[in-house]
Parts: C-alpha cells; structure tokens; sequence
C-alpha cells in the first residue's frame, strides 16, 4: 500500500504482482520500471518480475498473488478511495479465479471503502464476475483503459460487468477514439502519456471525448497533457547505479542523467573553491588589521 499521486485515487493496494504487455497502451507501461526498482529495493513480491530489454525493463509475465496484502484494507479504519493493483492487472489469466474470488470478499467485507478496478481485460473481467459472482457491490468501480479505437470494445465488456459505477480511463490516450457510446458510463478520465518517451495527445482527441461525454451525461475528468514534447529533467542516479540501468528512459535521456550528475559536482566544487577563496581573504584581512604585541594580536 502506498499513499498515491494519482488525483483520482486516496491509495493503491496491490493483491497482484507481475503483468504482461497487451495493446499499444501498454508500451511504456511505467510499472515494469516501478517493479525493477521495487526489486532492487528488496520487496520480495516484485524479485524477477521483470527483464532487461535493450535499454528498458520489460515483464517476464510472472504473475504472483501475495495473499498476505488481502487484509490490509481490512485493518484500515478510516474510508479510502483505493485503486486495485496499480502495479498489476487483476483479470490477467495469471490470476487464479480463487485469488479473484479473495479480492472480491476483502472488498465485500469492508464496504467503507471505495474500491477502483482498471483492467485491460475487461472480457475476463465480464465473464469472471457474470459467472463467479453476479452480484453488484456498490462500493466497487469498474473500468478499462481505452487508449484509441483498436480497443474501444473493451467498452462493450464494461457494460456486461454488474458493477455500481462504470468508469473508463482514457489514459494513455495515444489516438482518437472515434464515434462510440457512452451511455452507462459513469465517469471518463482522460490524460496523455508521460515519460521519456511518450507518444502524443491531440486536443481534438480529447474534445472528441469531451462531446461525448456531454451527450450522454457522463463526468468528464481531464488529468494531464502528458509529457511528449517536453524534455524531462529526471535524475535517476538510484536507477543508474542500482542496476535498473535507466529502463524507461533513452540514452539521450541516460546521458542527461550522467551531465546532470556532474554539472551538480561542478556547482559544488565551484562552491567550496568560492568558500576556500573568501575565507583566504578574511584570514588575511585579520592579519593586516592587527598587530602581534607580546605574542598577542591588538586590534589597530
Ligand atoms: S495491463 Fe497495465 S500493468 Fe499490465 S502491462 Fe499493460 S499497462 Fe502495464
């Protein structure tokens, strides 16, 4: 569990580990790199998830269930607002329907809290929850991410999910969407690509999504323009030397780092020459403005 960034979310719970790229949304998934450094931080859950590709981390496609995490919303006392498996997707077919089925009564147990599912997989997640459970817990948001019109019929499976609320995640959104319908749907969050090496968003993409969702009555959240087309500044020193060997980022980028790293060397070291220089001159200052009487020093 961590506190989250995220606008829309208070915190992440992660009951899942390990994923496996499916659409283009997910080419620069940043959980693949968040994982590398997880397991060089020693969180055991996280260790050979994923492999070096080039010049990123990429899934190896374990997938691991920690049913050690399945109580931690139970001992949270205050409401949250939780995103399930930020880190992972719950319907991916490494996940056991008995994990699932975990996941579910842990959410059932504790209806205080709001609980958020994103999932790439909303046909598993259609037939999982007609067959497994048919029931509709209204404190359980359900939603796919849709990042352009190769997949807009995850749409479809969202609406065959029982669910209280249905929200869809626009985020990446890496192309237009096209004519679809959103009545049903509950809430949008729209948002470009971040990192290294996103891809871009158009305005009229999101105006697109916008129109629709002013015709079918459906909350439109906007959450971020993305990061193509601006460099980012990012030292990742702890990723350089800790062997995730700047997964995520280019080399471009990777040579950013290494200047970085020295342009801050250099301001230091410019900084103590500044300090050494100054206090030469105060040394000799006292020694011009005083004399040396009888072993001691007299002011002028
Ligand atoms: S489904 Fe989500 S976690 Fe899995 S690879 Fe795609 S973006 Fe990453």
């Amino acid at each position: 569990m961590s506190d989250s960034q995220i606008e829309w979310t208070d915190v992440t719970w992660n009951p899942v580990a390990g994923c496996l790229i499916l659409s283009s949304g997910c080419s620069h998934c940043y959980v693949m790199h968040m994982a590398c450094r997880l397991e060089v931080m020693g969180v055991e859950k996280y260790v050979g998830l994923t492999r070096k590709s080039g010049t990123r981390m990429i899934w190896r496609g374990v997938i691991r269930e920690d049913r050690a995490s399945l109580d931690i919303p139970r001992r949270w006392q205050r409401p949250r607002k939780i995103f399930v498996n930020s880190m992972s997707d719950l319907f991916h077919d490494g996940v056991s329907d008995s994990f699932i089925a975990d996941v579910w009564q842990a959410m059932r147990d504790t209806p205080h809290h709001t609980y958020q599912i994103l999932t790439k997989r909303p046909d598993r997640m259609a037939g999982f929850l007609s067959t497994h459970t048919g029931e509709v817990l209204d404190n359980v948001w359900l939603g796919p991410s849709v990042e352009n019109r190769d997949v807009v019929d995850r749409i479809d499976f969202l609406r065959q999910a029982p669910a209280a609320i249905r929200f869809i995640s626009f985020e990446p959104l890496i192309g237009s969407v096209g004519a679809i319908e959103l009545s049903d749907i509950h809430w949008a969050i729209v948002g470009g690509e971040s990192g290294s090496a996103a891809r871009p968003v158009r305005e009229e993409w999101i105006d697109e999504i916008h129109d629709l969702c002013r015709i079918s009555g459906t909350a439109f959240f906007f959450r971020q323009w993305g990061t193509c087309g601006c460099k980012i500044v990012t030292v990742r020193l702890y990723d350089l030397f800790a062997g995730c060997g700047g997964a995520s980022c280019g080399f471009r980028e990777f040579g950013m780092e290494i200047a970085l790293m020295w342009g801050a060397i250099a301001l230091f070291g410019a900084g103590l020459l500044m300090g050494m220089i100054l206090g030469a001159f105060l040394f000799w200052a006292f020694i011009a403005y005083t004399d040396l009487v009888d072993g001691r020093r007299w002011r002028r």
